[in-house]
């Protein structure tokens, strides 16, 4: 072990206590239901082990584990708590300055999940979570925390929906520590094309028993997916006055949206309308579900430099046109590791989605959309390039609808901070949108079944 350090033994001992004392309080599922956590264990234990073959005696595991159990505990603290409720999904994130050992089982009549921490909830974050659920989450009715013995918190969920969980732990990055997230999912995910057409009164009442099945009639409108950037635990870019990149995205959309389902003929659908994150994957999904002519994603970056200011407008590359969009691109696709997602069981569909399928056809019409949106930025801020710039950004890959990514403004920029905090401004950028859209129509009308006919 010569060369390693002290530093370095204690957190290779530190791990292999974690592994040991996970093992020996595995809880077992209940009711033969799936237990993620366990496998995720499992198989983070497996690719430890491969690296490390000097931690495979049990005799060495041991004496960590009496040698080392204060320090772990003290190391895997629970340092804050969040639950984002959405439609879409709730999530429960535990973060911590090491990784928490957990397990999650089930139980039915009535229906509840049951989360053990292999931690002392010493400062009582876990326990802030009990207030901390809103009355219309739409999948807890009441979260409960207590000591079920020493060195484990008890996390039970009483739940008013049965539910499809999904536990996962994700690693340091950006401002986070080590993450333990708990989703819950619909145990049926909503159609989103249904709920908009539910929303927009298109559907007539549901059949009654025996009666002919319900048709579904829509209406021809252009359909503008709108995207508000990051969410939940993104923030995205931070300005200096403390304004998140999130927050002004939102606003941005929500606003977009409003005056898109002021024009006749056009319908806006926003892929998030709360603060909770959506990898990119789903994103592009739901602009496919509800068969989108548009998708406009909007954002209000930080830059490589702070001095960065004016609009942007990107399509989907390979070959990015610079070095400064090859870098933003990575930093958005970065979003899902920060926003965190789950991608040991990513849905199949969105995997589809995400491969690199055919682009032709559609990046001309993104490039002319991006240019018709471009210009009219252009007349209410300075543009950071006079042209059209491309990279490979995750979001923009829906293969048969005509995708952008807009930069309205840079939050490094005190100025621009000031601008996009200000509602006038808010209404403006999303005005100057409206009116690149139009434009783009106008010359480019949606085909009669939309562009997603053929799928
Ligand atoms: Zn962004």
């Amino acid at each position: 072990m010569a060369g390693v350090g002290i530093q370095g033994v204690l957190q290779r001992a530190d791990r292999l206590y974690r592994r040991v004392a996970g093992a020996c309080g595995r809880t077992v599922a209940a009711g033969g239901s799936r237990d993620p956590a366990g496998n995720r264990r499992r198989r983070a234990a497996r690719l430890a082990e491969r690296g490390h073959p000097w931690r495979r005696g049990l005799a060495g595991a041991l004496t960590a584990a009496l040698f080392l159990g204060g320090i772990a505990a003290a190391q895997a603290q629970v340092i804050a708590t969040r639950i984002w409720p959405a439609r879409d999904y709730t999530r429960v994130t535990f973060e911590s300055r090491a990784a928490l050992d957990y397990s999650l089982f089930a139980l039915k009549n009535p229906g509840r999940l049951v989360l053990d921490l292999n931690t002392e909830d010493a400062d009582g974050l876990i326990a802030e979570l009990q207030s901390k659920v809103a009355a219309a989450d739409p999948y807890i009715a009441v979260l409960r925390v207590g000591t079920n013995r020493p060195g484990v918190t008890r996390v039970v969920l009483d739940l008013k929906a049965e539910v499809r969980p999904q536990v996962f732990a994700l690693k340091p990055i950006a401002d986070y520590g080590h993450r333990l997230v708990l989703d819950l999912y619909p145990l049926v995910p909503p159609d989103p094309l249904v709920a908009l057409l539910e929303l927009n009164g298109q559907l007539g009442a549901p059949a009654g028993r025996g009666g002919p099945p319900r048709k579904v009639s829509v209406a021809r409108l252009a359909t503008v997916v709108i995207d508000a950037g990051h969410g939940g635990e993104d923030p995205g870019a931070r300005g200096r006055r403390g304004t998140l990149e999130k927050e002004i995205t939102l606003l941005i959309a929500k606003r977009l949206k409003g005056l898109i389902d002021a024009e006749t003929g056009m319908r806006a659908v926003l892929t998030r309308d709360g603060d909770y994150y959506l990898a990119l994957g789903a994103r592009v999904k739901k602009a496919r579900d509800v068969k989108a002519d548009l998708f406009v994603s909007v954002h209000a970056d930080a830059f490589t430099r702070p001095h960065a200011r004016g609009s942007s407008v990107f399509t989907l590359s390979q070959r990015p046109s610079s070095a400064a969009a090859a870098w933003l691109a990575k930093q958005e696709n970065d979003s899902d590791l920060i926003g965190g997602v789950n991608l040991d069981t990513r849905d199949p569909i969105l995997q589809q989605v995400l491969v690199d399928l055919s682009q032709t056809g559609n990046n001309d019409h993104s490039r002319k959309l991006a240019g018709a949106v471009l210009s009219e930025l252009g007349q209410i801020n300075s543009l950071h390039k006079a042209n059209v710039e491309r990279a490979g950004f995750a979001v923009l890959k829906a293969p048969d609808v005509p995708s952008i990514l807009v930069e309205t403004a840079f939050l490094a920029s005190p100025q621009e901070e000031r601008r996009l905090q200000d509602e006038s401004y808010q209404d403006k950028m999303a005005r100057a949108l409206l009116a690149g859209i139009k434009r783009y129509f106008a010359k480019n009308p949606p085909r009669p079944q939309g562009p997603l006919a053929r799928y």
